[in-house]
């Protein structure tokens, strides 16, 4: 069975000191022993990770930090990108890599989205790797396909080793900050296939190993709902991860 994962995605909220008080709210809810049923994942800001990972201390309180983006190349003149290096030194366990508002807003694609869980496995560090389709395309009819397209684009050419590390985030766009969550048979039907996917691209028993999360509204009301499908790993959570008490109880229905 694939322990589940639950990752807050704070997206650009919480300025260092609001960071530090937030991630201290989780810990003191936290027990010890969940971290055996569950991974506990916050993604900051990049300027809130290294205070936020100090107050965390991940032998009695196993919640790990990851960022929300990073660059592929591994230094040099790129203003105002952060390399796998320097978030591997603050004590990062991985990144976000394509999430929709990247892809939409700034222009990421899915050959960068590529070149960035390179970079990543490369430095030891996972990808939560973020597909979901646009409204236009679920009317379509055609969300699997799409998304199972992104998957493999963002996928290809990384070992079956370094793939299995790594995560996949199902975040029908038009289900994050809407209020409007897939249903769970929605959800469920897009895992699925792309677990499917993943099993054509690095065979069964990787494919089962992986964790394939929903995002998009989830909240305390649906997560059990969404965890009961067979395909659903966990959750990546904006909005219900910015105050400790929902997000905690995301985690507790993790249990
Ligand atoms: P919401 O939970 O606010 O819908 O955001 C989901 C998301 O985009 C997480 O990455």
């Amino acid at each position: 069975a694939r322990k589940p994962m639950m990752a807050g995605n704070w997206k650009m909220n919480n300025t260092i000191s609001e960071a530090v008080v937030l991630t201290q709210e989780i810990s003191n809810h936290f027990e010890k022993d969940w971290g055996d049923s569950v991974d506990v994942v916050v993604c900051p800001p990049f300027v809130d990770l290294k205070p936020a990972k100090t107050v965390i201390d991940f032998d009695k309180m196993p919640i790990a930090v990851a960022s929300q983006n990073v660059y592929f190349e591994l230094k040099g003149a790129f203003t105002g990108e952060t390399s796998v290096a320097m978030i591997r030194e603050i004590g990062c366990a991985g990144s976000i890599v394509g999430h929709s508002e990247r892809r939409e807003y700034f222009g990421e694609t899915n050959e960068d989205v590529n070149k960035k869980v390179k970079a990543l496995v490369a430095a030891d560090l996972y990808a939560i790797v973020c597909v979901g389709e646009s409204l236009a395309v679920r009317e379509s009819g055609e969300m699997i396909d799409f998304v199972c397209a992104q998957v493999r684009a963002a996928f290809a050419g990384v070992s079956v080793e370094d793939a299995t590390t790594c995560v996949v985030a199902y975040e029908p766009i038009w289900a994050i900050g809407t209020g409007r969550t897939a249903t769970p048979e929605q959800a469920e039907e897009v895992c699925a296939a792309i677990r499917a996917t993943l099993a054509e691209m690095y065979g069964e028993e990787a494919a089962e190993a992986m964790r394939v999360l929903y995002g998009g509204s989830m909240n305390p009301g649906n997560v059990e709902a969404l965890l009961a499908m067979p395909n659903i790993d966990g959750g990546l959570i904006g909005g219900a991860a910015l105050k400790a008490a929902s997000f905690i109880q995301l985690v507790e229905a993790c249990l």
